[in-house]
């Protein structure tokens, strides 16, 4: 394939990759989105293999490491749980991060590279292999982190370190010194030391990142990572000299900014805070079994899923509010079986949606979308917050920080701040999950013990299975 029909490819795959951002914008068309986001991802990858810098053993290498990287990635996608995406996501970014690094030192060591450029040209050149490396490195290992901590392999409690702060800052500056040393080496030989202390520092810079976040905050270290993975391709899109590479990694590192923003606004946070660590650790000590927050005291008191479907059947306002649980049971099916029941009684139901329930960003609406509950009343927690006062039923379904009032009544607790769903503000809410354990937040919530609340306990799916049986046995 000649230079100009790869530019070309280059061009259509470029537009192919915005248009499927776009599409991705809406539960409708995210469908269509990823179609253009398959297709120009095919082209990219073959104007890529086919085209002139590729030679015909070369090729060969790049056919075993797609058939290879190809089956495992088709394998864990097709094993892995809907609960478990969020770990792997975190996984590949991972391997963003290791790829940029493994490119960043290939280039560095490799003689035709090195033996083209001079002045001025190498210098950027190796400002460039000095900058994937950082970023790559720190990608990788703070990735692994947060696949330790969203698989539970590495405890959500934050690590602060005593000075941690400062031990960034030393690390920054260790890393300039050492980068002015790489700059000004004669030979490779003489680069590769200060390369493998500034990779060192970058790795343990993403441990260290992410250790320090609180269980509350993973959500903007998720996207954050994401938007990281980003930059890191398009630090080796300008190592390889590949146009496409740069504009697909701009795009991805980009997009993951506007999100960890949309994350930080969310939670209530201040971004630069949540990157420098620390967040989410509780103002206070923590408390034994708990975050930093008060133990909240009372009874609870439980009902069936008799109970459950009688209260449901005098309603005439519901809002229905998922989390995580709901994934883990898989119940969504069902909650939309219960909806459109509802509805055909002429009860108002609507669906609450918190920007961080579940584990991934979007993980609720997906769910729900795979359900084919409609959109139109699936509504984000900004659009109905005020709505709980003229709603009979608040049903919390497998959610439990998104709904914690200590978020803010208060202020010593892990999650203060950050804006939550006020169910307790309806006529009555029902809790519906296994037990009284807490959320990821590791947060004791006061929700549970208030005089309007119902806890429903139970695995989400099988209990709503036999709310819909009582509903249906009933009419
Ligand atoms: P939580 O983790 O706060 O609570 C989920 C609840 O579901 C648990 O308390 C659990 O209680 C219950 N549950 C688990 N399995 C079942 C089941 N089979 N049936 C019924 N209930 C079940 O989830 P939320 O969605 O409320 O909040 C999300 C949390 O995750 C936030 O703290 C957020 O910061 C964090 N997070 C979010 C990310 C994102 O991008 N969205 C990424 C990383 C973290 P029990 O064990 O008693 O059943």
């Amino acid at each position: 394939m000649s230079e100009s029909l790869t530019t070309v490819a280059y061009l259509g795959a470029t537009i192919l990759f915005i248009l499927s951002l776009g599409g991705l914008s809406h539960p409708e068309s995210a469908r269509r989105g990823n179609a253009y986001g398959m297709i120009g991802m095919a082209i990219a990858v073959l104007a890529t293999v086919l085209g002139p810098h590729v030679t015909a053993s070369g090729l060969s290498w790049i056919v075993a490491a797609m058939v290879a990287g190809g089956s495992l990635g088709l394998y864990a996608a097709r094993t892995v749980q809907m609960t478990q995406m969020p770990e792997l996501v975190a996984l590949m970014h991972s391997l963003v991060g290791l790829a940029a690094t493994l490119v960043g030192y290939a280039n560095y060591i490799d003689p035709s590279v090195s033996a083209q450029l001079a002045g001025a040209e190498k210098t950027i050149h190796e400002v460039e292999i000095y900058i994937g490396v950082l970023i790559g490195a720190i990608t990788l290992s703070g990735s692994l982190i947060a696949f330790g901590k969203l698989s539970g392999r590495v405890g959500g409690k934050p690590l602060l370190l005593p000075g941690r702060h400062w031990l960034n800052l030393i690390g920054l500056l260790v890393v300039i010194v050492v980068g002015q040393r790489f700059l000004g080496a004669e030979s490779v030989s003489d680069g590769m030391l200060p390369l493998v202390v500034m990779t060192v520092i970058a790795l343990l810079f993403g441990v260290h990142m992410v250790m320090a976040i609180g269980g509350a905050d993973m959500p903007v270290v998720v996207s954050m990572l994401n938007s990281y993975s980003g930059w890191a391709a398009a630090a080796t899109g300008f190592m390889l000299n590949n146009d496409l590479l740069i504009v697909t990694g701009a795009l991805v590192g980009s997009s993951g900014a506007i999100l960890s923003y949309i994350m930080c606004r969310a939670m209530n946070r201040n971004f630069i805070s949540v990157i420098a660590g620390g967040f989410g650790g509780g103002a206070t000590k923590p408390a034994a079994g708990g975050g930093g927050a008060a133990q909240p005291e009372g009874e609870v008191v439980a009902v069936t899923a008799a109970e459950t479907s009688e209260m449901l059947r005098e309603a005439k306002n519901v809002i229905i509010v998922p989390g995580y649980g709901m994934a883990v049971a898989q119940a969504q099916h069902t909650v939309n079986e219960i909806t459109q029941y509802l509805r055909s009684k002429g009860v108002n139901v609507r669906f609450g949606i918190h920007p961080v329930a579940g584990r991934m960003p979007g993980h609720m609406n997906v769910l729900l979308a795979e359900a084919k509950v409609p959109y139109d009343i699936v509504q984000e927690m900004d659009e109905l917050n005020d709505d709980f006062g003229d709603t009979d039923i608040a049903m919390v379904i497998g959610a439990n920080d998104i709904v914690n009032p200590a978020a803010q009544d208060d202020p010593s607790s892990p999650i203060a701040g950050m804006p939550v769903l006020e169910v307790w503000k309806a006529k009555n809410s029902i809790v519906m999950k296994r037990s009284m354990a807490s959320g990821y937040a590791g947060v004791d919530n006061p929700l549970f013990y208030k005089e309007n609340n119902r806890m429903l306990f139970g695995d989400a799916k099988k209990m709503l299975d036999e709310v819909l049986a009582a509903l249906k046995a009933a009419a």
